[in-house]
């Protein structure tokens, strides 16, 4: 520890975010961040305690807490404060392939691990991280580290997002030829087409792909397995087979009205907006726009947050954002829900603090589910909603059940379906004959291995919607095991 009196002499400082106005104008990042001096003074507030929570990663009945990557947070804190850059560096990227993502989108469960956190803000770990990629990139720290020497195995990852990344990555280090398939025409999953510009700049994910890439991973865009190549060809083709194909399917709302033009699921809006944005500044028209709609997001999580921002840089008209489940509470009720779990107190996200300026108050609404859409000439001009209790059904589970005389209706042109995910989509389970989970999820509970012979799985699509930092240690983990497979021997940790 740099400074064993450093928690109690500094305060917290994280990194600040850019004003709302200003912000609001482009797709830029909204967190910019602190300078390195201060960030210096924040790895003095660690206090490496006997038993760091931060890098455990455990999950807990409300979430994950400490670093699911297993971060060795308190000794890189330590180089910070010293001015040891490049080591902390190297201790970073020990453990985390994408510090650069995951210190710009982890919800930071290490934070609700933090010692510190159980009497005084907890260490700002997240921007810390950040600190240390951003300027060991600055520096020209980060470069191309091809393998030494290579193995004759191949392994075929499909699907591009932080599981597959990471998989490949870790095989690559092994000296494995890996081939990553990806349907869409840019490499990142949901890092590049579902995350906003604003929470991370899709320079940042280009840049750690094109390393990938001078590191002699193979990238093939445009590439659906199951339909421009089958699975049973690549199972044929590769020494070993990694899934990290993502929770695609969307969670629909079978009420009336469903089908009027302007409804939408969130993905397809935010997708296409990143597309266009990447692909012309937005400006071939190629998204769907908010401007001047009154939109109404339904589903009160990330996916949702990320549709607000959207629509409030489109300039639309109002944004609503209605959630099913009841409203969490203001403060952390620490009895129920003590540290170090993950704290279920209400966030304010970015997305509600620029709907907030914008539009006076919260634009979210808790215990309201929607019963239909309503248009003219096929076009939708409305929601009906009524709010909701949350009742004890017969099997013991709760179920939201209507409350008369809650019914409302709001004006809305463009609504965006925000709830979730089911699993990954069919195609290359039926193909292969995959066992799947009950929650549909290939099943490959043991060793990252499916039902069948050299397929692995890895990420949502084995774990289901989760988090870049799961899906990061995910793709390593099952790395560790295919190395193991083909080799009897494995060289990652
Ligand atoms: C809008 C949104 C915002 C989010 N914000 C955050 C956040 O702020 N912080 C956070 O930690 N997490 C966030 N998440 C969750 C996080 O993005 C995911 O948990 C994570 O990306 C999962 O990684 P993955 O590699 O398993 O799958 P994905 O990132 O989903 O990648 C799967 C890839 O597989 C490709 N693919 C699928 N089928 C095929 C096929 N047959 N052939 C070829 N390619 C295929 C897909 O095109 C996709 O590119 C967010 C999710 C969404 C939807
Ligand atoms: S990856 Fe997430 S949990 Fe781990 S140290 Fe970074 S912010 Fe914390």
């Amino acid at each position: 520890m740099g400074k064993p009196t450093g928690f109690l002499e500094y305060k917290r400082v994280s990194n600040p975010t850019r004003p709302v106005e200003e912000r609001l104008k482009d797709w830029n990042e909204v967190y910019v961040l602190r300078d390195k001096e201060t960030c210096e003074i924040q790895g003095a507030r660690c206090m490496d305690c006997g038993v760091p929570f931060c890098h455990r990663g455990e999950l807990l009945p409300t979430g994950a807490s400490g670093c699911p990557v297993y971060n060795l947070i308190p000794e890189w804190n330590d180089l910070i404060y010293k001015g040891r850059w490049r080591e902390a560096l190297d201790r970073l990227h020990h453990t985390n392939n994408f510090p650069e993502f995951t210190g710009r989108v982890c919800p930071a469960p290490c934070e609700a691990g933090c010692v510190l956190g159980i009497n005084e803000p907890s260490v700002t770990i997240h921007d810390n991280e950040r600190t240390i990629i951003d300027n060991g990139f600055k520096q020209g720290w980060v470069v191309p580290e091809p393998p030494e020497t290579r193995t004759d195995k191949t392994v075929a990852v499909v699907g591009s997002g932080p599981a597959g990344l990471a998989c490949a990555a870790q095989l690559n280090k092994a000296g494995h030829t890996v081939t990553v398939f990806e349907r869409d025409d840019r490499i990142g999953g949901l890092l590049m087409y579902g995350i906003p510009n604003m929470k991370l700049d899709k320079a940042v994910v280009q840049r750690r792909v094109d390393l990938l890439a001078a590191e002699g991973v193979i990238f093939k865009t445009n590439t659906e397995v199951g339909k421009d190549i089958s699975s049973k060809k690549l199972h044929d083709s590769f020494d070993a087979v990694v899934l990290a194909t993502g929770a695609t399917k969307p969670r629909d709302l079978a009420v009336e009205g469903r089908e009027l033009e302007g409804v939408h699921f969130a993905m397809e809006f935010l997708a296409a907006n990143t597309k266009s944005l990447l692909d012309s500044k937005l400006e071939d028209g190629k998204y769907i726009s908010a401007k001047g709609k009154n939109v109404i997001v339904i589903g009160g999580g990330d996916t949702g947050t990320d549709c607000v921002g959207t629509s409030l840089r489109h300039g639309c008209k109002h944004v609503t954002q209605l959630e099913i489940m009841p409203q969490p509470p203001k403060d952390r009720n620490t009895d129920a829900n003590p540290w170090p779990e993950w704290p279920g107190n209400q966030k304010v996200d970015y997305g509600q603090h620029e709907a907030i300026r914008v539009q006076g108050k919260d634009p979210r609404k808790y215990s309201i589910m929607t019963t239909k859409f309503t248009g003219e000439n096929g076009k939708l001009t409305g929601i009906h909603t009524v709010e909701v209790e949350w009742v004890t059904n017969e099997n013991g589970g709760r179920m939201p059940k209507a409350v008369p005389g809650t019914e409302r209706y709001f004006k809305a042109d463009l609504v965006l379906l925000a709830m979730g995910f089911l699993g990954p989509e069919d195609k290359i389970a039926e193909e292969l004959d995959l066992e799947r989970d009950r929650r549909s999820n290939y099943k490959a509970e043991s060793q990252y291995k499916t039902s069948l012979k050299k397929v692995f799985a890895a990420g949502d699509s084995r774990r289901g919607q989760s988090l870049v930092v799961w899906a990061i240690n995910e793709g390593r983990a099952a790395a560790r095991e295919v190395d193991l497979y083909l080799m009897g021997d494995t060289v990652l940790p």
